[in-house]
C-alpha cells in the first residue's frame, strides 16, 4: 500500500468537471486580470468568515508583504513573531526593510508563546505577527491583550488554518489583518498560487486594495509604491468551485486527527497533537513529536508512507538571517521541537485502510 504526504488526483476527481465549465466561463470572455469571479469569491469569503473585506492577491506570501505595508511598518521598526514557521513569515517583514523579531513557541501547541511576547518589546516594536501553525489559532486573547496594552498591531499569519477559531471566533478576525494562502497544499488550495488579506477595517482594506496594484489610485497616479499581486481570475473561478467543499473537508480532516489520536495515544515515544480546549483546529498538518524521529521517518517512507518534517531549520538560524545576530540555544523550544517533529498524511480522501496502515507502521516501529 502506498499512502501519499497529500494526494491531489484523489481531492479534484470529482469537482474536475464543474471546475472546467467555471475555467469555460473565464475563457469565455477573457477577463483574467480582476475578471468578475474575483470579486464573486472575495464576497464569498467575506461571508464564509465573517469579516468585512476580503481581499485577494497573487499568494499567501504577498498577502503578508501587503499586510505589513499596509500598516506602514518598515525600515527602523520591529515585528515580533514566532521562528517555527514557514520561511515567508518571516521574509515578509524583512521584504518590508522591518526587523523580524523571534519569540519562543509554546512545547504543547507549537505556536507563539504568549507570556515571552512582552520581553521582546522594545520602543521600536509595531506589531505582533503570530501564525496558527498546523491548522490550530493561536491564543488570540492573550496576544491581543498584549498588543492592545503596547499600542501595536496584529498581523494573522492563518495560511494553514483557514475556518479555524479561537473561542468560537474565527481566525483572522482578531486582529488588524489576517492573510490567508491558496497553496495547493493547505486547506482550500488553487491551482497555482493564490492567497488574501481580510480585514474589518474600511480603511486598510482601501490601501490594500491600492497596494495590490502597483499602489495606484486613479488609474496611472501613484502615491505609494506596491505590488502587482492580484488573484488570478482563473484561481478564483476554481476556488469558488472547492470553497464549497471547504467545511466537509475540514470535517473529515478532523475525523482522521481522531482516529490517530485514538490509536496513536498510547504508544511510548510519541506525544499526539495537543489542542487547546479553546481552539477549533483544522489540522492542515496532523503533527506529533516523536523520539528517534529520523528512524520514524525512514522507517515510514520504506513502507510507502509520505511524512515530512515542518520544519526542520527554525528561521532565526537560516543563513539568510545571519545578520540579525541570533545563535543555536537562544529559541530553545523551536530549535528542540524541529529536531522531534513529524507529520503524517491527513487529507480528507484518506481511506480507514489507509490510516490503518499508518496506525500499524507506527506501532511497528516502536514495538
Ligand atoms: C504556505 C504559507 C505561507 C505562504 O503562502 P504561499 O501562498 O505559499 O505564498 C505563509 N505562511 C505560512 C505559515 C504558510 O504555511
Amino acid at each position: 500500500m502506498k499512502v501519499p504526504m497529500l494526494d491531489l488526483h484523489a481531492q479534484y476527481e470529482a469537482l474536475m468537471p464543474q471546475i472546467r465549465i467555471e475555467l469555460d466561463k473565464v475563457f469565455a470572455n477573457h477577463h483574467y486580470i480582476m475578471g468578475a469571479q474575483v470579486k464573486e469569491f472575495e464576497e464569498k469569503m467575506q461571508d464564509y468568515l465573517g469579516i468585512k473585506h476580503a481581499i485577494g492577491c497573487a499568494s499567501g506570501t504577498d498577502a503578508l508583504v501587503l499586510a505589513v505595508k499596509a500598516l506602514e511598518i518598515g525600515e527602523g521598526d520591529e515585528i515580533i513573531t514566532t521562528s517555527f514557521t514557514f520561511f515567508a513569515t518571516a521574509s515578509s517583514i524583512w521584504r518590508n526593510h522591518a526587523r523580524p523579531v523571534f519569540v519562543d513557541i509554546d512545547p504543547r501547541t507549537f505556536n507563539l508563546d504568549p507570556s515571552k511576547i512582552e520581553a521582546a518589546i522594545t520602543p521600536r516594536t509595531k506589531a505582533i505577527m503570530p501564525v496558527h501553525l498546523f491548522g490550530q489559532c493561536s491564543d488570540m486573547q492573550a496576544i491581543m491583550a498584549i498588543a492592545k496594552k503596547h499600542n501595536l498591531k496584529v498581523i494573522e499569519d492563518n495560511a494553514q488554518g483557514i475556518g479555524s477559531t479561537w473561542n468560537d471566533q474565527m481566525s483572522c478576525s482578531f486582529g488588524d489583518i489576517g492573510t490567508l494562502s491558496f497553496f495547493p497544499s493547505k486547506n482550500l488550495g488553487a491551482m497555482g498560487d493564490a492567497g488574501m488579506c481580510l480585514t474589518n477595517d474600511d480603511e486598510l482594506a482601501i490601501a490594500l486594495r491600492q497596494l495590490r496594484v502597483h499602489g495606484e489610485g486613479p488609474k496611472y497616479y501613484h502615491k505609494c509604491v506596491g505590488l502587482n499581486s492580484r488573484l488570478d481570475t482563473m484561481q478564483a473561478a476554481v476556488l469558488l468551485v472547492k470553497l464549497d467543499q471547504l467545511a466537509s473537508w475540514s470535517k473529515a480532516r478532523r475525523a482522521n486527527a481522531a482516529f490517530y489520536d485514538a490509536n496513536l495515544s498510547g504508544i511510548e515515544g510519541l506525544t499526539t497533537p495537543y489542542i487547546d480546549p479553546k481552539a477549533l483546529t483544522i489540522y492542515n498538518q496532523y503533527t506529533f513529536i516523536a523520539s528517534q524521529r529520523d528512524d520514524l521517518m525512514k522507517h515510514l517512507q520504506d513502507r510507502g508512507i509520505g511524512c515530512a518534517v515542518y520544519y526542520p531549520l527554525p528561521l532565526h538560524l537560516q543563513e539568510c538571517f545571519i545578520d540579525l545576530g541570533y545563535k543555536k540555544g537562544d529559541l530553545p523550544v523551536a530549535e528542540e521541537m524541529a529536531n522531534k517533529v513529524l507529520s503524517i498524511p491527513i487529507y480528507p480522501e484518506l481511506t480507514q485502510e489507509m490510516k490503518q496502515y499508518v496506525v500499524d507502521s507506527i506501532q511497528e516501529f516502536y514495538n
